[in-house]
Formats: structure tokens, C-alpha cells, sequence
């Protein structure tokens, strides 16, 4: 067995003391396979990416299609690039009319950078509003607008004139008035275990945003593109937010991010000065080629209004005495447990048994289930039964 653990320690950054230490050397549908030929079902989705699973043959191909015409040409903004045309024009033709621009990124958090500057920009204000245990990325602007003190506070001086409120809490309102560039939030909450914001709280945001005069921006890094078994989450409560920020699942497994506003207010990124936001590698080629036939894919096969029926599948069979809730919508949920230790030890026992699951950053008393969208009801049915065995062992123990 080949082994690559002594380079990764010697010559890789290390983000934990804790890393998983799975040696993957190939990916199909929701399986991975260890160095060892050892077989894992994914129930994460490298984190809500892999929406059409591993080695998905459309997307595969698109992406050697294109690397072979070209890769790299030049920075975001300048040359025409057919992939990255004709995917913001299939994705905008899936919006509300008055989210018609998109400005492609590389990443989630800058697609949060993107939009926090634009909404800067053209409200002329500073004040941001954002939510207790709301995670945006790990860049300065998106970690000021964090919801967790633990990973924040190091970092501090961070962007002023942040207010954290509690998501479903209509006192929040108060706190958007005239000097409010823009209220950023996750229609469900990822990181902080799936809490979904109501569409109450979220129509009542979008009403004192447009008085006050503020720019509504949700953050569906993490439910865009099905996974809540809706296109876009915002499609549940009705509510359309001035700036759209997509990642994660948008580029097929390649790096890709967006933000989207309407293009009035796009428009200010480009004059006076113009370049307000600049980037390299923003909208590569490749990954727009491979975005657009996961797109395709995902519509092709139905995927996102059957993510309602798997999740009523995961519900009816995931019963056990230690499971205290299950929260979420679609493939997106929580498996809330009564503590941490009980989590870590269910899910280590998962990842003997050929499962990956994981917990979330700030909830790790609840294990996330985020697998690939293409799941079915036989996989369903095995790794659930697998997840209860898990749930006796350590109950048991
Ligand atoms: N927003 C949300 C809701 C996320 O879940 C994440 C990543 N977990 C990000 C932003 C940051 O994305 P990235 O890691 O691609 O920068």
C-alpha cells in the first residue's frame, strides 16, 4: 500500500491536531476507496460539495473538453470566456429577474469578500448586521462577519461596525437602520447545525432592508443548488436577497464561487474607480465548464425535488433512543445527540464501519448528514442501518 502520511505531516500545513487521515486513492457515486481498498460511503460530500457524487462522467468530461482548448487565459473581467458566459447566463435565466449579474470568484469566502465590499460600495455605509453562529469563510471580511468568538477573537482588529443578532429573533430589526450596508445571512445555518431561519424572520428582514435602505445578502454557499430540495433556499420562505453568494456544490467539484446582485448595483464595481474587485483565477475556465454540466446534470436528473423524499426516507429510518432531534430541510441535516463526547464517538465508529460522517463547527453535539445528492433509496437504507448499529455500539459501550 503506498502511502503518501509521512509527506503530508513533513510538508503540509496542518489545520488540527486531529486530522482524518483517510487515504483516498479513488471516488465513484457516493463511495470512496482508501489505499488500503478499503470502501467509504459519503455522507458529506467533501462538505456539501459532491451534489452529483464522485466521477460523475458529464462533468469528468467537460472538464477534459475544455482543458484541452484552453485553461488559464486572463484575469476575471477581461477576455470573453465562453464556459463562464454561458453558465452565468443559464444560471441567471434560474433566478428572479433582478439577480442578473453574476461575478464568478474562486471560493466561498470570496464570494462573502465580494459582496461585503459591493454593499459597502453602493450604500455608501459600514455597518453590517450578521447572526450568532453564522459561518461565512476564513478570510478577514467573512470572519468578521463570523458568529463564534472562539475563532475570531485571535484574529481581532477585524472590519468594525459588526452587529450579531440571533437568527428567528424579529428584535434584530432594530438594529438595521440608516447607516446599514447590508444584513448577510445563511437561509439555514450551516456550521451552526443546520437551523433554518423562518420565512417569517426572512420576509421581515427583506421589509426593513428595503426601508432602511440596506442590501439583503444570503449566503447559499452551503444550500445552494438542491440541496434543501429547492434550487436555492431563499425559494422556501419567497424572500429574494439582493446579493446571492454561491460555492461549494456551483462548480462540479471544481473551485468556483459567485456572488449575484442585480445589475445596477453591480455596476458600481466597475466605475469610479473601476477594478473594485479584482481576481486571477475568478471564473477559471475549467471549473465554469464543469459548473455548467453539473448543472445540467443535476436538472437532467431531478435531483433537487428528490431530495425531499430522501430526506423523509433518512427521518423514518434514523430512530434511536440517543438521537434528541433531527433539524434541517432536504440532504442537509443534523442528528442532534444529548453531547459532544457521544458525537465524536458514534461518528469514529461510523468511519471503522465504512461510513463518513462528521459534526459541525459550532454544534458538535449533532453529526451532519450532507451526502451526495445522487444518493438512493437502497444506499439510504444501508447507511442508515449502519448509523443506528453505530448509534447501539457506543450507547451500549
Ligand atoms: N459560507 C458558508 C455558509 C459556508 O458553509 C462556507 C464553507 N463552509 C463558506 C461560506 C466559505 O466557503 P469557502 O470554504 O469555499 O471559502
Amino acid at each position: 500500500m503506498l502511502s503518501y502520511k509521512k509527506d503530508f505531516f513533513s510538508a503540509l500545513a496542518q489545520t488540527s491536531p486531529e486530522p482524518l487521515l483517510l487515504e483516498i486513492t479513488g471516488a465513484s457515486g457516493i463511495t470512496l476507496t482508501d489505499n488500503n481498498g478499503k470502501k467509504y460511503s459519503d455522507l458529506i460530500s467533501g462538505i456539501a460539495v459532491s451534489n452529483l457524487g464522485h466521477g460523475n462522467k458529464a462533468i469528468t468530461d467537460a472538464i477534459k473538453k475544455q482543458a484541452d482548448k484552453f485553461t488559464h487565459l486572463m484575469v476575471y473581467g477581461e477576455y470573453i470566456q465562453a464556459p463562464q458566459a454561458l453558465f452565468a447566463k443559464k444560471i441567471t435565466a434560474l433566478l428572479p429577474r433582478s439577480l442578473n449579474s453574476v461575478y464568478f470568484v474562486n471560493s466561498g469566502s470570496e464570494a462573502v469578500e465580494g459582496a461585503l465590499k459591493l454593499a459597502k460600495r453602493f450604500t455608501g455605509r459600514t455597518q453590517i448586521l450578521s447572526f450568532k453562529n453564522a459561518y461565512h469563510g476564513s478570510t478577514h471580511g467573512a470572519l468578521s462577519v463570523m458568529g463564534d468568538e472562539t475563532l475570531k477573537s485571535p484574529y481581532r482588529p477585524l472590519l468594525p461596525g459588526i452587529t450579531l443578532s440571533e437568527i428567528n429573533d424579529e428584535t434584530a430589526l432594530k438594529d438595521i437602520n440608516a447607516d446599514t450596508a447590508c444584513v448577510i445571512i445563511e437561509p439555514v445555518q450551516g456550521e451552526g447545525g443546520t437551523r433554518t431561519a423562518s420565512p417569517a424572520f426572512l420576509s421581515a428582514l427583506r421589509k426593513k432592508c428595503s426601508t432602511a435602505g440596506a442590501l439583503l445578502i444570503f449566503d447559499e454557499i452551503q444550500t445552494g443548488f438542491g440541496r434543501t430540495g429547492r434550487l436555492f433556499a431563499f425559494e422556501h420562505a419567497g424572500v429574494t436577497p439582493d446579493i446571492l453568494l454561491l460555492g461549494k456544490a456551483l462548480g462540479g467539484g471544481m473551485p468556483l464561487g459567485a456572488f449575484i446582485a442585480g445589475r445596477k448595483v453591480m455596476e458600481c464595481l466597475a466605475a469610479n474607480p473601476p477594478l473594485g474587485h479584482i481576481t486571477t483565477f475568478g471564473g477559471h475556465p475549467v471549473s465554469c465548464a464543469a459548473a455548467l454540466a453539473a448543472l445540467n446534470e443535476l436538472l437532467k436528473k431531478k435531483l433537487t425535488p428528490k431530495a425531499k423524499a430522501k430526506e423523509k426516507l433518512f427521518r423514518r429510518l434514523l430512530k434511536h433512543k440517543s438521537i434528541v432531534e433531527i433539524r434541517g430541510k432536504g440532504l442537509m441535516l443534523a442528528i442532534q445527540f444529548e453531547n459532544e463526547q457521544f458525537c465524536k464517538k458514534v461518528i469514529a465508529v461510523c468511519l471503522q464501519n465504512g461510513i463518513i460522517v462528521d459534526w459541525f463547527l459550532f454544534c458538535p453535539s449533532a453529526m451532519r448528514l450532507a451526502p451526495p445528492l445522487i444518493i438512493n433509496e437502497k444506499e439510504i437504507r444501508q447507511v442508515c442501518r449502519k448509523l443506528i448499529r453505530a448509534m447501539d455500539e457506543v450507547s451500549q459501550a
